[in-house]
């Protein structure tokens, strides 16, 4: 088969063009081709040497998810329903706000962590997404906003048309759709690497963000191997609640998962993490709570982000009241702890937090087994 160009990141492909006794400067200029200008064609690809363009053609290839459906709700949000092959189909959404535009993409087939409100965990797990299938989400997003540089053009131009349009700029990657990006490490950190490079997104490590449940090794490695934004899915308090809520905490308790938001932050390009908090009704939204959570990140610095629940068929599981909500968020604040209410998005088309359902062929069988893959999944 043929190597799929969207898999490398820029020391890959330096590395693979090295094994074709091509320079480095090649693989760099493939590369702003690829994820500059949205190029895909290699006979484009104008100051490619001619015989280098040939043996592309021959040995590889640009691969991408094809798109299935293609939907924008009554707010603009937009989302994207990506053929993944064997039956397995993965959402990205894109959410323009007024100076801002963040795509929220997907790193695996489903999530074998099983969280108990998430419609992505409820679906079981199939398969990790590759780098090229990561990053392909937004290559995709950015041509289908019209977000890529114009080749020949004077470079670093996007078209005229988007330049007073800030809705259609990806501006900030959230690792925030299906699928827990630190189970899959090595295909996310590729993908991010693209993100940050000069050479193909150029993104700022604080607009790009990793949204994790909490695996404790990863985190570190993180750290060590590619900082960027951090936020951890910490839906409730203590550990009893939280085992029930967010099953990997039975291997990473809270007290270790403090521990190593602390470490993170020592090479975290922002000086804080985000913890998201799910409000769900009468489970984990009470003052007692809130109290409970201030103890709690004690020694974190840290903002939340109170997410309303989004209800999917069959979650068991309600949205806290507004009011509920506001009081959560005033004794949050009163201890001085930043807090901000996920506004929900997409709503019409499916598209908020927790509900991106995709298509996943189950190969953990949950529907007939409910044990849970813990050790898999952070393996
Ligand atoms: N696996 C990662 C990232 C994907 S989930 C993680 O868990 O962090 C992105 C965010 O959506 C997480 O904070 C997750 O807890 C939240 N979420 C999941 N289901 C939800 C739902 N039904 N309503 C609101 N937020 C939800
Ligand atoms: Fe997986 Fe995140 Fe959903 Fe939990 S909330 S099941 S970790 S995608």
């Amino acid at each position: 088969m043929k190597h799929n160009l969207l898999d490398f990141d820029a020391a890959g492909l330096i590395a693979w063009f090295a094994g074709m006794g091509e320079k480095p400067f090649r693989a760099k200029q493939v590369l702003r081709w690829l994820h500059q200008f949205g190029e895909a064609d290699f006979e484009r690809m104008s100051d490619v040497a001619r015989s280098l363009r040939a043996q592309l053609v021959e040995l590889a290839e640009v691969r991408l998810p094809q798109v299935m459906r293609d939907a924008t709700a009554a707010d603009g949000t937009r989302k994207w329903l990506l053929d993944v092959g064997n039956g397995n189909a993965v959402e990205c959404v894109f959410i323009p706000e007024e100076n801002r535009g963040t795509l929220c993409i997907s790193t695996q087939a489903g999530c074998a962590l099983d969280c108990a409100f998430c419609s992505t965990g409820k679906q079981g797990f199939n398969r990790n997404l590759t780098t090229g299938e990561i990053i392909g989400q937004l290559w995709w997003a950015k041509k289908a906003l019209g977000d890529f540089r114009v080749s020949g053009g004077p470079a670093g131009r996007r078209p005229a048309e988007t330049d007073f349009c800030v809705e259609r700029i990806i501006s900030n990657v959230v690792l925030m759709g299906m699928g827990e990006p630190l189970a899959n490490y090595e295909n996310v950190v590729s993908a991010l690497r693209l993100m940050l490079d000069d050479n193909a997104y150029g993104l700022s490590r604080r607009r790009v963000t990793v949204s994790t449940s909490g695996i404790v090794p990863a985190i570190d490695r993180l750290r060590d191997e590619c900082p960027v934004a951090l936020a951890v899915s910490l839906h409730a308090p203590n550990d009893t609640l939280r085992d029930r809520l967010v099953p990997i905490n039975a291997k990473y308790p809270l007290a270790e998962l403090m521990a190593a938001c602390r470490r993170y932050l020592e090479k975290s390009p922002r000086d804080f993490i985000t913890f998201e908090y799910v409000m769900l009704d009468g489970v984990n939204d009470s003052e007692e709570h809130a109290r409970e959570l201030i103890r709690l990140v004690r020694e974190v610095p840290c903002k939340f982000n109170l997410i309303p629940f989004n209800p999917f068929p069959a979650a068991g599981f309600k949205r806290s009241p507004a009011q509920r909500v506001r009081r959560f968020a005033e004794i949050l604040m009163q201890a001085h702890i930043v807090t901000t209410t996920r506004k929900t998005r997409g709503e019409d088309i499916d598209a908020a937090c927790g509900q991106l359902a995709g298509q996943v062929r189950d190969r953990t069988r949950r529907g007939e087994k409910r044990t849970i893959t813990i050790a898999e999944a952070a393996s």
